[in-house]
């Protein structure tokens, strides 16, 4: 069971490392924690989406398009890498942001305007149809487009997470280290797709722990399995059912996407204490903070191995200052 995998376009820096994290392990007195740094892709910020940029703007470039347009909320550490990949790969960049323009220019929207990108506020239009109209725009001015839809989450996308999975099984056996479970932020769910469809590929028993960061257990694994399938056919794969891998906690998701409570600011300044590693205020804050207190509970044994799956996001802190 090989996967033919499409070209990319090489923009992260990979493999990633994986790191053991000693002080915070000692101070909760649970479980022996690992990270895999996927906040260290490199490209404008780094996280994960630059993976599924690699896989999306290749195809943009087979397409013939050079200018490529997506959406996401204000700080979208999406939107951020998609503007950077943009400008690396010598493509224009519109991203579509939900809502009206702020006031002042912070975190991966400072980042957005200096990466060059064209920016559009939805001001409560459907952001599809924002980003048709942009598409014609460009069109008007001679530019093909290529859309991503949020979070880079189709089967393009997901595939870079099945890689990824390859890349993760193979630094596993190299350091002879046996993972009992991956815990991971999860929001438009293309990352966990990706996951749960190359543990099957890789052979990686590990259990694949999604926290929602957003949407509900029931939604949010409705499109994990649909996203998994499709892209496991995108890959030339036989049908593929991954849905009992798919384990979804939605318990932290309760305050609603990208509020920070106490729970986040805990778990930002535990690991950046104890470890020197910046996690972000929307995803990892929120999926660390689920850990913290599942740890808490006794949800995981102290002898068994946890790899927290970092996904990138710290630029979006600076946004969070004054709650921080
Ligand atoms: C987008 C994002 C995620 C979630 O990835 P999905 O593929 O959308 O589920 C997690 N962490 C960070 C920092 C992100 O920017």
């Amino acid at each position: 069971m090989t996967p033919n995998y499409p070209n990319r376009i090489l923009l992260a820096n990979l493999p990633t490392p994986i790191e053991p994290m000693p002080r915070l392990s000692n101070l909760l007195k649970g479980s022996e924690l690992y990270i895999k740094r996927d906040d260290l892709t490199g490209l404008g910020g780094g996280g994960n989406k630059t993976r599924k940029l690699e896989y999306l703007l290749a195809e943009a470039e087979a397409q013939g398009c050079n200018h490529v347009i997506t959406t996401g909320g204000l700080q979208s550490n999406h939107c951020r890498q998609t503007a950077a990949a943009a400008a690396r790969v010598g493509m224009g960049c519109s991203l579509v942001l939900r809502g009206d323009k702020p006031s002042i220019l912070t975190g991966n929207m400072l980042l957005n305007k200096l990466f060059g990108a064209h920016i559009t506020w939805t001001n409560g239009d459907d952001p599809a149809e924002v980003m048709d109209r942009v598409a014609a725009q460009q069109a008007s001015m001679g530019n093909r487009s290529y859309q991503i839809p949020l979070g880079g989450s189709n089967v393009v996308g997901t595939t870079a997470y099945v890689q990824a999975m390859q890349e993760l099984s193979c630094q596993l056996q190299e350091i002879s280290l046996n993972i009992d479970t991956i815990v991971f932020a999860s929001g438009s769910g293309g990352t966990q797709a990706g996951i749960v469809l190359g543990a099957h590929i890789y052979d990686v028993r590990s259990q694949l722990y999604g926290i929602s960061v957003s949407r509900s257990a029931a939604e949010l694994k409705a499109q994990v399995g649909a996203l998994s399938t499709a892209t496991a056919a995108h890959l030339g794969l036989e049908m593929i059912n991954v849905v009992d891998r798919i384990e979804i906690n939605d318990e932290y998701a309760e305050p609603g996407y990208g509020v920070l409570t106490a729970a986040e600011k805990e778990a930002i300044e535990l690991v950046a204490e104890k470890e020197g590693i910046l996690l972000d205020p929307v995803y990892t804050g929120r999926a660390m903070a689920g850990l913290i207190d599942l740890i808490r509970w006794g949800a995981f044994t102290r002898n068994q191995r946890i790899l927290f799956w970092h996904t990138g996001g710290a630029p979006a802190l600076h946004a969070y200052a004054d709650k921080l």
